[in-house]
């Protein structure tokens, strides 16, 4: 049991909230209620995010890559840099990054990770002896730390648009259609043993990477589960990819792929207002990566024409510069008013824009995850985030500006519970297995050190 002072309920703010859980999810959700002896209280209840798209390694490389290359520094440098860094990863140490970027993912308000999952091979290419041994690491991440995962291995056949050849560390990456297949299923047994709230998903990791025919081959094994992919980040893969199919990457899914709602569109930063339109329209999410997005140089995202034309997003910490909830929602807004010269870009006329990205991110994230949460009523999945109404930076704050409070102006420490499915992992504003997680992610990090 739990007892809010506050909760965000799906009707608007409710004061002395009673909640019941069972079996990971809310069973019971009393406004109005009285506090019972042994009941665990906490100040405001909010729904937890599902971060929707993250590489956890690339955690490890934060801080590695701020010096400037010749010429114009960009994302096709920074690739290269991180395809140098990825030869370094064993499966010791992807379980230990990926375990310390999740824990940081819950003390921030994510209560589950979809993780986009392309490092299957040793360095150089071989297969491990078993072809789901990268993805047991992320398994195991996932259940030292209590964070929800939706797992999405990653079908990397080429090296670029046109069918090429992969090179270099994408050599960690590649499989055709049938050795995917393979990884597919290897991947759903590894996680066999993780909670009844684990999905299997997939994902194209760009039209770059494949070609019409094996994509179609892959999105075979899809169902009616979750598939992400990688789409108009950079214009130079729309130039390319324009020049190969005749179209730009978003308006050849449009044409050819099997969209729903069960799909992802990750980044899609440079599309057409007709490609903004058509990709709302069918219900596919926007999965936007707002920190990563302005440290690679892609771009905004047209947040005013997705949202007019009732297209759902959510966030994702991508390559893990920062791991902050608080940051990707307002770096998202910023990025919309530095363009536009305009403030509450994102909330709709009247509306708060804190509670606009916290629920909209809250609502699109898990359905992206083909997660059953996002909101805080019987039935879902119990992912909440407990704040301190309390707190210094929020103390002056009615209910309804809270969410603007912890979105723009709240330290991380204004969190201070997490449940995951029900699972009570950050007391006090620390991940319970804080200790050790950091501990054994130092070790890894000086092996790695000493490998350079
Ligand atoms: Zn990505």
């Amino acid at each position: 049991m739990i007892f809010a002072e506050l909760a965000l309920l799906p009707g608007g703010w409710a004061r002395d909230v009673r909640l019941t859980l069972a079996g990971g999810r809310l069973h019971e959700v009393a406004p109005g209620a009285a506090p019972a002896p042994g009941d665990l209280r906490v100040g405001a209840l909010v729904p937890a995010v599902s971060n929707l798209h993250s590489h956890a390694f690339q955690r490890a490389m934060a801080g590695m890559t701020g010096q400037r290359a010749p010429g114009r520094d960009g994302f096709w440098s920074w690739r290269r840099l991180m395809y140098r860094f990825l030869d370094r990863l064993g499966p010791e140490e992807v379980e230990a990054i990926a375990a310390f970027a999740y824990m940081e993912m819950l003390e921030t308000g994510f209560a589950a990770v979809g993780e986009f999952h392309y490092l299957h091979h040793a360095p150089g290419g071989a297969a491990y002896a078993d072809p789901a041994e990268m993805t047991a690491r992320i398994a195991a991440a996932a259940q030292a730390t209590g964070i929800g995962l939706t797992h999405l291995p990653v079908f990397y056949a080429h090296g670029g648009a046109g069918g090429q050849p992969l090179s270099g560390g994408q050599a960690r990456f590649g499989t055709d259609a049938e050795g995917f297949a393979r990884l597919h299923a290897a991947a759903r047994a590894a996680l066999a043993p993780l909670p009844a709230d684990t999905r299997l998903g997939l994902a194209p990791h760009s039209l770059r990477a494949v070609t019409p025919a094996s994509l179609a081959a892959v999105l075979e094994l899809a169902g009616d589960g979750p598939v992400h992919i990688h789409v108009a980040e950079q214009p130079r893969e729309v130039a390319e990819i324009s020049g190969w199919l005749g179209a730009r990457p978003v308006e050849w899914l449009l044409a050819h792929a099997p969209l729903g709602p069960n799909w992802c569109a990750i980044h899609a930063t440079h599309m057409t207002p007709e490609e903004t339109a058509g990709l709302a329209a069918i219900g596919a999410i926007a999965g936007l990566c707002p920190l990563t997005e302005a440290d690679l140089g892609d771009g905004p995202f047209d947040g005013p024409r997705w949202l007019a034309a009732q297209g759902r997003f959510g966030v994702g910490s991508d390559s893990n510069i920062r791991v902050s909830l608080s940051g990707e929602l307002a770096m998202l807004e910023y990025s919309q008013r530095l363009r536009d010269l305009a403030r509450n870009v994102m909330a709709p006329e009247g509306g708060r824009t804190g509670a606009a990205l916290w629920c909209g991110a809250a609502d699109g994230g898990a359905r992206a995850l083909g997660r059953d949460a996002g909101a805080i009523e019987p039935g879902r999945l119990a992912d909440l985030v407990a704040i301190d109404p309390r707190h210094p930076a929020l103390c002056a704050l009615a209910p309804e500006q809270l969410l603007d409070g912890l979105v723009f102006a709240a330290p991380p420490d204004a969190i201070t519970d997490l449940w995951s499915a029900g699972r009570h992992v950050v007391q006090g504003g620390r991940h319970v297995a804080r200790n050790a997680i950091v501990a054994t992610w130092r070790r890894a990090m000086r092996r790695l050190a000493d490998a350079a």
